[in-house]
């Protein structure tokens, strides 16, 4: 006789309790100590340094790390949780957040030797921020075009080169960097490394200055002659264009948690407004074209969400979820820039100006499309699982 029993099948955004105290946790974190600091950290394009501590002592910096190292032992989806909820207040913070977790110890837990790992993951959970280092001035899409060099010298590695758009560089102790070793093999040639800030020959350049997200800072890096032992080298030799797919299908769940993250704060902030704001003698709210286009924006919304949910929850079920990882990624920034977009629109003029919030989320959001994988980039990895 077939099984009569219930099936027990848990709904995407049914988040378990451990799931729901923690986004609880780092939400009310996110209102009460970032929130007031936002349009500060906007306009000076800086995150404090006492934040950055704060967020430390949250333990949301060290989220997949096991305790053993000092970190909070949880999971890939509570990383994207965290995200989410920092994004939904300052998506700059979400970015910070996003790196450390999703890229750098992510990489290091996976692809780091046991001494890296003891070297490297208690300081990270604890008071160490990193940063990942591929893009280059030129090669950003093309990443494994890049032109940084790492040559063997004095039993250990060379590093010759720039690279452009770091985020985290200004806050960052540790940066995974690539270059290669072997240019004659191409993408075969590339090779991660751990280097230390304070390495010589290593100097942090520039900051760029922003758009969107300004409180995550973003660096070009210079490499003349930095000399790392070989034991910072991370994963094997030559295999860093693995190192490299693998963490950035990973991180681009993060990055569609930042654009779900802050997709929900332009449509919290526009409800309000819309109910709060008259004309016409009542409450633009009331008008079924406004309502209308609310419903849009939390559906498009709704959609992003179980996007970038089912991707996370696939990962930490070890099972496959390119193509999920890049939909959820291509879709949520979209969604960001459409929700973000009509945010502004419904707060009109007002809108507009950096007295409200909207405007400062409607520039955040367009990175979205950019960074951890074009939108095209993202296209072209869905059309591959699809066609191949
Ligand atoms: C704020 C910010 C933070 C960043 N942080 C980091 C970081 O921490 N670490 C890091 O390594 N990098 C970082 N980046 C770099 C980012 O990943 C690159 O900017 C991105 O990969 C795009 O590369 P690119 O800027 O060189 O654009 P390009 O690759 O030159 O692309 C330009 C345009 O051409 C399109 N295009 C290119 N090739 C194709 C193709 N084959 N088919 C169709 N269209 C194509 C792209 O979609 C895009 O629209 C950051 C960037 C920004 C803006």
């Amino acid at each position: 006789m077939a099984d009569q029993s219930p099936k027990t099948c848990v709904p995407l955004t049914v988040l378990a309790e451990d799931e729901q105290l923690f986004y609880a946790s780092v939400l009310e974190f996110a209102d009460k100590r970032i929130r007031p600091l936002v349009r500060e950290m906007d306009e000076h394009a800086k995150a404090p340094r006492s934040l950055i501590d704060e967020l430390f002592g949250l333990g949301v910096m060290g989220i997949e790390i096991p305790e053993t190292f000092g970190g909070a032992g949880a999971t890939f989806f509570h990383s994207v949780l965290a995200v989410e909820a920092l994004s939904r207040v300052d998506p700059a913070i979400g970015l910070l957040v996003d790196v450390q977790n999703t890229l750098v110890s992510n990489a290091l837990m996976r692809w780091g030797t046991d001494d890296m790992k003891r070297r490297y993951l208690p300081a990270l959970a604890t008071k160490s921020v990193g940063a990942y280092a591929l893009s280059e001035a030129g090669s950003g899409s093309d990443a494994f075009a890049m032109a940084a060099r790492a040559t063997e010298r004095d039993g250990g590695y060379a590093i010759n080169g720039r690279k452009l758009w770091i985020s985290n560089a200004v806050e960052a102790d540790v940066f995974i960097v690539f270059a290669n070793v072997n240019p004659e093999a191409g993408y075969r040639g590339i090779t991660a490394f751990v280097v230390e800030r304070g390495t010589p020959g290593f100097t942090v350049g520039q900051k760029e200055d922003k758009l969107g997200i300004r409180a995550s800072s973003t660096c070009e890096l210079l490499f003349e002659d930095c000399t790392v032992p070989k034991t910072q080298v991370l994963g094997e030799v030559g295999k860093g264009y693995k190192v490299a797919i693998e963490t950035l299908n990973e991180g681009r769940i993060g990055i569609g948690a930042q654009m779900i993250g802050l997709s929900r704060g332009a449509l919290v902030h526009a409800v309000a407004y819309t109910k709060e704001r008259k004309q016409f003698g009542k409450a633009i709210s009331d008008f079924q074209a406004v309502q209308f286009q609310l419903a849009q924006a939390a559906t498009e919304l709704e959609a992003a969400r179980l996007l970038v949910y089912n991707a996370a929850r696939l990962r930490d079920a070890r099972k496959p979820f390119l193509q999920e990882a890049a939909m959820c990624k291509l879709f949520s920034s979209q969604v960001a820039e459409h929700v973000t977009s009509l945010a502004v629109q419904l707060y009109g003029g007002y809108g507009y100006v950096k007295d409200y919030p909207v405007e400062k989320l409607f520039r955040d959001a367009k990175v979205g499309q950019i960074y951890e994988g074009t939108s095209n980039m993202q296209l072209q990895t869905i059309a591959k699982t699809l066609i191949s």
